[in-house]
């Protein structure tokens, strides 16, 4: 009988990991391949490739690029993997290659342990496929402490330096040196300016996106398996977002277009904190990479930041802020006093607390800062309010019902595909413990990571739950609100009325720093992400 497949056998071994898994053994990978072929008389093995020491990730394999040069010259029409892992781990470079590049050379595609035939499975297959990818990629994109502690060797040996980029760009394959936008971490950087423009505290915007159960930069970075800064905060296990890090890409131009080279002398991976160089050192090329926050409401965020900076004018105004300023230490509502500095008359809030009933770290703040401050971020709020209200008219309630609860879905898939995946690395967890693999501290530390982060998904779930269903049970009352910002429109300043109307409340985190609340923030936050999707989208 003639065999009408020409196989070739691929096998695949990684690094100590996989040498230590005796069922990756090349020994085994081939074992297993010769087996299947022996029941299998259609098919005749003609040839079989190994690469060793190389990951899932990368396609820069000889043997692999070997085997895809037999398929090009025609002389094989079939491939055979133990389990599609061995072909490769990321998602988009597996799918790229088993959907086009091996379909359209009519080659029939085995993952043996997988049960993957596209022969056999036909159309079917693409989904099987699909799904084992996705897990695949999973896997890669999870740096356990084991492959951790292998890239930080890889990195000691220079291999990847100055390979970090900043959040929100990706290297371009194309050219080095070059930024390209990372879509996904770009949005986040995008919600962290408008919620900082609409008056959001630094530790509020970190809040919030902990509780939408988005990645740190350095943990989004792990998970894709890119290289990160190590040392210091960085080194902390699922490090979340905090005020630190928001402020960081608060203040970091780069986010609009300019590269900045020279930031840090000192690139030493056993320094905690890296030197920063005075601003005039840095190197500045303008328009180097497309931006991602526009150049206006970067200064507007720098202006918001740099309360501080302000020179003192005019005249007092009336006690504008009286009840809404609260001391960000202790919570208790501000005073406000009079300072008499060489001759002039300054006005003061503080906090009346005091070190002895607790206030440990109260402000003092100035009173014309705070208008200015105030002024600047609720006319940038109305502004936004309003320009959002002119958006939703050409905006279906059905529509933005449908997009918000699709947003809603895809957080929901991608903290469950993460809780899938935390639950597999439990159950192989105890599998690399009884093999000896790993020792018993190690298990039990990993497993307790493990159970944290599937709790933490656990929680962010059912938030993402209850706000699905409050989509779902839509009002169309929904936007009723954006009316009382809309009637300040045509300030030209601040006064009581306004501040009352708009502001709930005022905390004075530090001197630099405060957290405005408006009214309707969380129907505004939601809405607002929204619209700009929208936006972008056309
Ligand atoms: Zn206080």
């Amino acid at each position: 009988m003639p065999k009408t497949y020409q196989a070739i056998g691929y096998g695949r071994i990684s690094d100590a990991g996989d040498r230590a898994d005796e069922g990756n053994s090349v020994k085994n990978q081939r074992l297993i391949i010769e087996d299947f072929v022996k029941s299998h008389p259609d098919i005749q093995l003609v040839d079989f490739k190994i690469d060793s020491d190389y990951s899932g990730i990368i396609y820069e394999r000889p043997a692999f690029q070997e085997m895809m040069q037999e398929i090009v010259d025609g002389n094989v029409n079939c491939v055979i993997v133990k389990d599609q892992s061995r072909f490769g781990r990321e998602y988009i470079q597996t799918m790229q290659y088993l959907q086009k590049t091996l379909p359209s050379y009519g080659v029939r595609f085995i993952a043996i342990n997988d049960g993957i035939d596209t022969l056999r499975d036909n159309g079917d297959a693409d989904i099987s496929i699909s799904i084992k990818s996705i897990l695949n990629d999973a896997y890669c994109r999870d740096i356990s402490k084991k492959t951790r502690s292998a890239l930080q060797t890889k990195r000691k040996n220079g291999e990847f330096v100055g390979a970090c980029t900043i959040y929100g760009y990706q290297k371009d394959p194309q050219e080095k040196n070059h930024l390209v936008i990372d879509e996904f971490a770009a949005e986040i950087v995008r919600d962290i300016f408008r919620m900082k423009l609409n008056g959001l505290s630094s530790l509020k915007i970190a809040g919030e996106l902990n509780l939408r159960g988005v990645l740190s930069p350095i943990e989004y970075k792990k998970s894709l398996g890119v290289p990160f800064p190590v040392g210091g905060y960085a080194d902390k296990e699922n490090a979340k977002w905090s005020a630190t890090t928001v402020i960081r890409i608060l203040k970091d131009e780069t986010y609009t277009g300019v590269l900045l080279q020279g930031k840090q002398t000192t690139y030493s991976y056993k320094l905690k904190v890296l030197k920063d160089r005075p601003t005039e050192d840095w190197a500045r090329t303008e328009n180097a990479h497309d931006a991602i926050i526009r150049k206006q409401d970067f200064e507007l965020v720098q202006q918001i930041m740099d309360l501080d900076a302000r020179t003192v004018q005019g005249e007092d105004k009336v006690q504008l802020f009286s009840g809404l300023l609260i001391c960000g230490c202790c919570g208790n509502r501000m005073t406000r006093k009079i300072v008499s500095y060489k001759g002039s008359k300054y006005h003061y809030y503080y906090c009346p607390t005091g070190k002895k009933n607790g206030c440990t770290d109260s402000k003092m703040v100035r009173e014309q800062d705070l208008i200015d401050c105030v002024f600047q971020t609720v006319k940038a709020h109305v502004d936004s309010v309003a320009s959002l209200d002119a958006l939703l008219d050409n905006l279906s309630a059905e529509r933005i019902n449908r997009a918000m609860a699709k947003k809603c879905q895809t957080q929901m898939q991608t903290n469950d595909r993460q809780l899938r995946q935390y639950t597999s690395f439990k159950t192989g967890l105890y599998e690399s413990f009884m093999q000896g693999v790993i020792d018993k501290d190690e298990y039990r530390e990993m497993k307790a990571g493990y159970n944290a982060e599937v709790q933490r998904l656990e929680q962010a779930q059912a938030l993402l739950a209850q706000e699905y269903e409050e989509i779902r049970s839509d009002k169309s009352t929904r936007f009723q609100w954006t009316e009382v910002f809309r009637q300040f429109t045509d300030m030209t300043q601040l006064d009581r009325k306004t501040v009352v109307q708009l502001i709930q409340s005022i905390r004075i985190l530090s001197k630099t720093e405060l957290e405005i609340t408006f009214r309707y923030q969380a129907e505004y936050d939601k809405i607002m992400r929204l619209v700009q999707e929208q936006k972008e989208a056309v």
